[in-house]
């Protein structure tokens, strides 16, 4: 697997400072070919693993993780970022109904899936309305017809004077019908071919300008695999879509097409069909889709642990300095602050230290600027300058403030600043609880 082989590729590393390129080299090649593997399209896998070696060159070498780890840390995080961090919600119309079109070569699953987008709707206290305006097949009208009654919700279905034979004039008038029975959802099944065509295109350009829909959703067989960003771009360019659901994902498909597509189109998969059957429908997760296409589940929860193992450590490393009080110094001021970006905010600390859960409403979300400009005026400083502040005279604090770009203003104020919390852990130490945890000024 991915796993054994970065393992493999890392096994006499160890190291301070910065991931050597080589080893990134080396990680990259192992993600590419997991890439390819789980048929991700070499067009998408290029400016991907750039983006990954981009960022993996920046990063500082982590003491929680070792650099497989951290190259497929930052892997995944790339990989969810792009196929959407938090999954993008269905647009609503300010006027109802709010129309949903679904486009999509045959085959693909949009019958299906309006019949599964129903269902769902309707849970979420939706009442919407399937319009068959898929007239190429002599049976698609009833096939929607079967999955709307399964589904619990009413089909829009040609009959004369609405426009039989028309799929247009099928989806215009069903607005008409959904304003006239409070449907506030319209979903419009289209018909599909067996390939890209042109006829095809222009008949659902045509349904989408009689209906001016809020989303026109792109319904993708994740089987197919590398023709997913072909088949991709001519619809974008022929109709164009909103977001796209991936179907048969019960399949064994990795599911690279939905990086492909989100890398190619820049649009996002918003649900996933994963069966023939009305239930086997949710909206997308990024985060599962990632270790699906990496085919490394395992190592991430390890690079979970391992971190979360670290930070325990590290506040609790923490913590006997907080309560050993004497030789609090810049140096721990620094590493705190440091801990407390990695971890999200300083209530997240406390709240690890025993008996200091009540202490968390106290505390601020702390600003990540604000910890930049910290850092960097630390940083500017001698390591003798750092244990011991006393030094830090008029030229000293001049040269700091110019060495971080702030004014000898913020200096003097992070001194003050630490010379309370010194003071503050000192107090903890002698077991008297401060009215302020110890981190005071932000
Ligand atoms: P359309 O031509 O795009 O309307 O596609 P259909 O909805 O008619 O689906 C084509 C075939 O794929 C049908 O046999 C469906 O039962 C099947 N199908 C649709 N979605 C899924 C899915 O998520 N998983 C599986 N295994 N089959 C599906
Ligand atoms: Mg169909």
């Amino acid at each position: 697997t991915l796993s054994d082989r970065l393992a493999a590729t890392f096994k006499s590393l160890r190291g301070k400072g910065r991931l050597s390129e080589e080893d990134i080299d080396a990680t990259c090649r192992e993600i590419r070919i997991a890439l390819l593997e789980a048929d991700v399209a070499l067009a998408a896998v290029r400016p991907f693993i750039a983006a990954v070696k981009q960022r993996a060159m920046g990063s500082e070498v982590s003491q929680a993780l070792n650099p497989a780890q951290q190259v497929v840390k930052i892997v995944n995080e790339e990989l969810v970022g792009i196929l959407g961090g938090q999954t993008r919600r269905l647009r609503f119309a300010k006027q109802p109904p709010t129309v949903i079109m679904l486009a999509g070569l045959q085959g693909a699953g949009k019958t299906t899936l309006a019949g599964k987008l129903g269902r769902w709707l309707k849970s979420q206290g939706h009442a919407p309305v399937l319009v068959a305006a898929d007239l190429q097949r002599p049976n698609a009208v009833t096939q929607l017809q079967v999955v709307g009654e399964r589904a619990g919700v009413p089909v829009y279905a040609p009959e004369p004077g609405n426009g039989v034979g028309d799929p247009v004039a099928v989806a215009k008038s069903s607005i008409e019908f959904a304003k006239s029975k409070m449907h506030d959802v319209v979903v419009i099944d289209t018909a599909g071919r067996l390939g890209i065509d042109e006829e095809l295109m222009r008949q659902a350009a045509d349904i989408r300008d009689a209906v001016g829909p809020q989303e026109i959703l792109f319904v993708l067989d994740a089987m197919i695999g590398q023709d997913a960003v072909t088949t991709a771009q001519a619809f974008l360019d022929g109709v164009g879509f909103d977001g796209v659901v991936l179907t048969k994902l019960d399949g064994d498909a990795r599911g690279g097409a939905a990086l492909s597509v989100a890398q190619l189109t820049g649009r996002q998969v918003m649900f996933a069909s994963n069966g023939e059957k009305l239930e086997d429908f949710d909206v997308f997760h990024p985060d599962r889709m990632a270790s699906r296409i990496l085919g490394m589940g395992d190592m991430l929860t390890l690079i979970e642990q391992a971190e979360k193992a670290f930070d325990a450590e590290q506040a609790e490393e923490m913590a006997r300095k907080l309560m050993g009080g004497d030789g609090f110094t810049l140096d721990d001021f620094l590493a705190q602050m440091e801990q407390i970006r990695k971890m999200g905010s300083l209530s997240k600390i406390m709240g690890m230290l025993p008996g200091m859960g009540e202490m968390k409403q106290q505390l601020a979300q702390v600003d990540d600027r604000e910890i930049d400009r910290v850092q960097a005026m630390i940083r500017s400083m001698t390591p003798q300058e750092r244990r011991d502040p006393k030094i830090l005279n008029g030229s000293r604090r001049a040269r700091i403030a110019k060495g971080s770009g702030v004014h000898v203003s913020a200096v003097n104020n992070l001194l003050e600043r630490f010379a309370e919390a010194q003071k503050m852990m000192k107090s903890m130490g002698r077991g008297g609880m401060p009215s302020l945890p110890g981190m005071p000024g932000f």
